[in-house]
């Protein structure tokens, strides 16, 4: 297909979190979502790849809600349910202890193909007790930073190691984030200090568009924990930075690097105009067979052939009829709200214009901006047909931000009942993120600029025909096509007087902009104007979900970043 696939060796992806199955709770978020979705595509394309994750079999916790109140269970999940054990091992130093690390092994399958998933697991009995729950949680969650740290090294020098130990012949180490970056590290011990042929091998993306929230640790820290002095002495003196910034490190020693949005890569070159040159936008994508609905899978079927392996092709989708896409449409709306009436006891009214919004709870989502003027949201919501809610999502355990903002929506949800029916679905999951973005009407999403480095739950609602409401960040400031995919919420992304505002005046501006859009645009199409409504469905499928797919985005990394290679 192209000149790197004619190459020998393998892609490595290498992430922290993967989401896989449903039951393996294996992932914290969007992360690792996209991880799942970008093997899944790696599978369909035949493209030569193995991911490497740590097992994180402690998952993040079951989200339970009483009152508003959230709680987290122990949500372990049974590692020989999904994995198989590798009889292989590999060994990282790490402080005084030499610390094993064992490997589980996934198939990831998809209708067209499948490819690995090594799982590093270091809880084993052979290993000191502070090293067996390194890679127990994701993110380190419950950890201290130092293990943290120690989580990273085990993910990246363990990466190498073990699929060395598996006799993989790499190509192309890809690193998902800057978390693997000790990878670096590892390479740079294994050629000697050679810091050209390292960049041969690695590839980087990087997905934060926040400048403090890049890592950062301390040379001593890192020093202190690996015996890799030499390679630290390089990286620090290729970066010549004042600590070890995983990003940093990630970019000096990759032959390419990307963000995952156009508006990101903007972002990214100004938090890095060293490397302005140096990084490239592939905007994420979806696996299609995955986050299609049946009902509009079945009903695209009938207008549109070999889309699942060609979903360039849901082009198409302006042909669809408006019947039989409002009849598919409705049918998932209907699954949604049997979901919602089980799970929480609420009735919602099938016929009701139906917003959606799923995020983890964190304040840069903003799930509370819906609720600045609750008065005018009541107003809104007394339209005569009205206006129903479905909410989900969880904090990180322990997080008390994440415990307010939940505890803040539960409050409206109870102070507005009656005058706008809403519910939450706990413990925010990939099925419940499927049901929900397959029958929302529409896909509300808010987060504060610049902090959406690309989003992809607004995708999968898009390939199902539901439209976006959204504040211009992320993805939505390629893929708003005014009134046709979907509105805009508030001003445009480099807007100088929106970046002089506070974070309070952001708010006020852009909770006004979410009410006028709603009252005067998306309420008035949907009740009074099926006809534009069904266009604006048919759009979201036609010019987002036709763009917005994980096979284009690894056709994207093989054309760019795979084949920029010249050692293969
Ligand atoms: C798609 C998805 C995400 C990521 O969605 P964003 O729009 O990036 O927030 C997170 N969690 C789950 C369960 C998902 O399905």
């Amino acid at each position: 297909m192209n000149a790197w696939q004619d190459a020998d060796g393998h892609v490595a992806y290498v992430s922290m979190e993967v989401a896989i199955e449903n039951d393996a709770n294996t992932y914290a978020g969007g992360l690792g979502v996209l991880a799942g979705d970008t093997l899944r595509a790696f599978a369909d394309a035949d493209v030569p790849a193995v991911g490497v994750t740590p097992l994180n079999d402690a998952g993040l916790g079951e989200q339970h809600l009483e009152d508003g109140t959230q709680t987290y269970e122990a949500a372990d999940w049974d590692p020989s349910a999904f994995f198989d054990p590798l009889d292989v091992s590999a060994t990282v130093r790490l402080g005084d202890d030499t610390v094993t690390v064992g490997a589980w092994r996934y198939e990831v399958e998809t209708a067209d193909g499948s490819v690995p998933l090594v799982a590093l697991d270091t809880d084993r009995p052979e290993n000191p007790g502070w090293a067996r729950s390194l890679t127990r949680s994701v993110y380190g969650v419950g950890l201290d930073r130092d293990d943290a740290l120690a989580q990273e090294a085990v993910l990246g020098i363990g990466a190498v190691r073990v699929l060395d130990a598996l006799d993989y012949d790499v190509h192309t180490y890809h690193l998902n984030e800057g978390h693997a970056s000790p990878l670096v590290l590892e390479l740079l011990r294994r050629t000697g200090i050679d810091p050209d042929a390292v960049r041969e091998r690695c590839v980087f993306t990087t997905h934060t568009p926040v400048a403090a929230a890049h890592e950062a640790y301390d040379y001593d820290r890192l020093d202190a924990l690996l015996d890799l002095s030499e390679a630290l002495a390089c990286v620090r003196e290729r970066t010549s930075a004042e600590a070890y910034h995983t990003t940093r490190v990630a970019l000096a020693f990759s032959r390419y690097a990307n963000a995952v949005s156009k508006r990101h890569q903007w972002v990214t070159h100004d938090l890095f105009p060293d490397y302005r040159e140096h990084i490239d936008a592939v905007t994420n994508g979806v696996h299609v067979p995955t986050w299609l609905g049946e009902h509009v899978a079945d009903c695209l079927d009938a207008y549109i052939d070999g889309y699942r392996r060609a979903p360039s092709r849901l082009r198409h989708a302006t042909l669809v009829g408006d019947d039989d896409l409002w009849a598919a449409h409705q049918a998932q709306k209907r699954d949604l709200l049997e979901l919602v009436a089980e799970r929480t006891g609420v009735d919602l009214d099938p016929d009701v214009l139906t917003l959606g919004f799923a995020r983890r709870a964190v304040p840069y989502k903003r799930p509370t901006l819906l609720f600045e003027d609750t008065d005018r949201l009541r107003r809104i919501a007394a339209h005569v047909n009205g206006l129903q809610i479905v909410f989900a999502g969880k904090g990180f355990p322990g997080d008390d931000a994440g415990d307010a903002l939940v505890s803040e929506i539960h409050d409206h949800i109870d102070a507005l009942a009656g005058d706008v029916p809403m519910a939450y679905l706990p413990d925010y999951d990939l099925e419940i993120g499927r049901r929900m973005t397959a029958g929302a009407d529409v896909w509300l999403n808010t987060p504060r600029r610049p902090r959406e480095a690309c989003g992809t739950s607004g995708m999968k609602a898009a390939l199902n025909g539901v439209p976006h409401l959204s504040t211009l960040d992320g993805w939505w400031v390629e893929g708003h096509v005014a009134d046709a995919t979907g509105w805009r919420i508030g001003p445009p992304p480099f807007d100088p007087e929106t970046q002089a505002l506070s974070d309070d005046e952001e708010d006020a501006v852009d909770a006004t902009a979410l009410y006028d859009r709603l009252a005067d645009d998306v309420l008035p199409a949907y009740y009074a104007d099926r006809d534009r409504w069904l266009d604006v469905m048919r759009n979201c499928i036609a010019l987002n979900g036709a763009h917005y797919h994980a096979r284009r985005m690894v056709g994207e990394y093989c054309a760019s970043a795979y084949a920029s290679s010249s050692s293969a």
